[in-house]
């Protein structure tokens, strides 16, 4: 096998494939535009060979490995501070970019985990299908929960498109590079927690018509007295579908239905 990986290091639970094309890794280093003042976070250093290049060219490169034997690895590297374990788990360090190959089985739940921390931009590896979902248009099949809570913070690009021959062993799905920058909310939401709770509950119903799916999400969230809100909207609108309404028109449905959710709790404490 080429650069000496050992097969015994295939780890399938820990989506362990590794960039062989120099290429790639050269493309991905460019896209990150790392400046020698730069903290960058790698997760899942793997056999360290993004880990090499960008250790090069930053001021501070901190690498997250699940796999003990791989993390006992990457410490050989000088000049890297690597920590042991889950990505979902181990507190971030403060950075200012994130490059990295993710392992794929936690896509969705780091991609949110960084965009809770403050850093200026990400050049990120995903499967093809999952960055579709990032950056889906409202009404099309992709267009999901992912695709509105991203877009309340963050602007995604597809950059590029890598072939499976890039790694090693070689994944049975595409994959892609993304860029990934956090930016200041892009439309208003009233509470974000709710918003989140909302966009999932909808996105349950996405091909019902609204007025079904608002009536599922009000039990799901607990918001009695949604046909309140319902009777306020055209029925035009009414008939359309969740995954056909932007991220901004979802927001106002969100915080609509906050208030209602409000008001009612206001009205139970004054009992
Ligand atoms: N960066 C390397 C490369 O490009 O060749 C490896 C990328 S490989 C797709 C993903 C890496 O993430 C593997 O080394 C795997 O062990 C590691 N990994 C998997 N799950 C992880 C987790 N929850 N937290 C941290 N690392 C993880």
């Amino acid at each position: 096998m080429p650069r000496g990986i050992d097969r015994s290091y295939h780890k399938a639970k820990w989506g362990q494939h590794f960039l062989i094309d120099d290429h790639i890794i050269e493309r991905i280093v460019s896209y990150a535009d790392i400046t020698p003042t730069e903290t960058i976070l790698e997760i899942g250093g793997g056999t360290g060979n993004l880990t090499r290049k960008l250790a090069q060219l930053c001021y501070r490169l901190v690498v997250i490995e699940a796999d003990r034997q791989l993390a006992l690895k990457l410490c050989s590297i000088p000049g890297i501070d690597v920590l042991h374990g889950d990505a979902l788990r181990v507190e971030f360090p403060p950075f200012d970019k994130t490059v990295s190959n993710l392992p794929y089985q936690i896509s969705s739940e780091v991609t949110f985990k960084l965009l809770n921390h403050p850093f200026t931009c990400g050049v990120l590896m995903y499967q093809k299908e999952f960055a579709e979902r990032m950056v889906a248009a409202p009404g099309t099949k992709d267009y999901s929960r992912l695709t509105v809570c991203l877009s309340y913070k963050s602007k995604v690009k597809v950059l590029a498109r890598v072939p499976k021959t890039a790694f090693n062993p070689r994944p049975a799905v595409d994959s892609v590079i993304v860029r990934l920058v956090p930016t200041k909310p892009r439309f208003y939401v009233l509470n974000d927690i709710f918003f989140h709770r909302f966009v999932r509950a909808l996105f349950t119903q996405r091909r019902k018509t609204l007025r079904a799916a608002l009536m599922v999400t009000a039990q799901l969230l607990n918001v009695q007295a949604m046909d309140e809100l319902i009777a306020k909207i055209p029925q035009h609108c009414l008939a359309r579908r969740p995954y056909e309404f932007s991220p901004e028109e979802i927001a106002t449905l969100s915080n609509d239905s906050f208030e209602l959710h409000e008001v009612q709790k206001g009205s139970v404490q004054e009992q």
